[in-house]
């Protein structure tokens, strides 16, 4: 979380440069409070909240009489923290229950999202932090329509030492793959069954479609733990437009952002919890094997504001 704090600011902030230049000033404007309102914007925080920040901050500098820059800073922090929502439960469900029978049922986490916001890498990064604690992970690439998708689960695989479960032929189909990942899983008594998936956006009723049946089949297994979306944070609007769909079709219960080393337009956080009413759980800070953090709101909000 240091090392996020650390990254986040390293990212060159504006909203931390730009929040203190405005926040030096002795008397603050109302040009002065639209530049507050602009600078969130730019951060991506989104227009609703943006909005209710500033009015929150306003009526708080004014009650208190707060003058010096120092002052209104922590007041404008306190409102970050407020709207990142500390109390959010981001814990991971990963694990096994008790099945019928008394058997231990693996923890199934599918993972979904667009393709190219860093799917499989994440759930590389995943395994291994899952591996690290000693639990024991099987991965399936449900991320059929691609060849060139399973080989890089599988050397993610290789790399951190967990079986992946993945189909010989191009076009199989993606719930048979969930299903036998999950079988493996549950077989060899694994703690977590990680699914990868494909994300076509073109065609949602195509998406719900493949989604769907995923869903329906995994769940025939073993009962879903976790559905995480991956978003990358560089998108801003069209992030969010990808969180609607598929909070839509897939019962997301979780939220990944990764690239957040890549941008200082963190704010997304606030506008994608909003869209979707679930947690951001985990952020990806870069493209190597530890480069996943669990999300930590005032670590964040202390990043964003450099
Ligand atoms: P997928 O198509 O959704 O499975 O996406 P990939 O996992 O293949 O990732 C797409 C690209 O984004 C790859 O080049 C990854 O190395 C890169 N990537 C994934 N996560 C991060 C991250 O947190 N930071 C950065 N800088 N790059 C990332």
């Amino acid at each position: 979380l240091v090392r996020l704090r650390e990254r986040l600011a390293r990212s060159g902030s504006p909203l931390g440069a730009r929040l203190l230049s405005v926040l030096s000033r002795d008397h603050l404007t109302e040009e002065d409070w639209d530049e507050l309102e602009e600078t969130l914007l730019l951060a991506d925080v989104g227009a609703g909240p943006a909005g209710e920040l500033i009015d929150a901050l306003r009526t708080k500098v004014r009650v208190l009489g707060v003058r010096d820059a120092a002052s209104v800073r922590d007041l404008l922090r306190t409102e970050l923290v407020a709207l990142v929502d500390p109390s959010l439960d981001r814990s991971l469900a990963t694990s096994p229950r008790a099945g019928e029978d008394g058997s231990p049922v693996p923890a199934v986490v599918l993972v979904v999202g667009v393709n190219g916001t860093g799917k499989t890498t994440t759930v590389g990064k995943l395994a291994r932090v899952l591996v690290a604690e000693d639990r024991s992970v099987v991965l399936g690439a449900a991320d059929t329509f691609r060849a060139a998708a399973a080989d890089q689960l599988e050397t993610w695989g290789s790399r951190v030492g967990v079986p992946t479960v993945r189909s010989d032929r191009d076009g199989a189909d993606p719930a048979a793959v969930a299903f036998d990942a999950v079988r493996r899983g549950r077989t060899e008594g694994a703690d977590v069954v990680l699914v990868d998936t494909a994300g076509r956006l073109q065609n949602k009723q195509g998406l719900m479609d493949e989604l769907g049946k995923i869903r329906r089949v995994i769940t025939k297994e073993a009962p879903l733990s976790e559905v995480l979306l991956v978003l990358d944070a560089t998108t801003g609007q069209n992030g969010l437009n990808q969180a609607r769909v598929f909070g839509e079709v897939a019962g997301v219960t979780g939220i990944v952002l990764t690239k957040l080393d890549g941008t200082a337009r963190g704010g997304i956080v606030v506008a994608v919890q909003r869209e979707l009413g679930v947690p951001v759980k985990l952020v990806g800070l870069g493209e190597g094997p530890d480069d996943l953090a669990p999300f930590d709101a005032e670590q964040f909000v202390d990043g964003l504001l450099g």
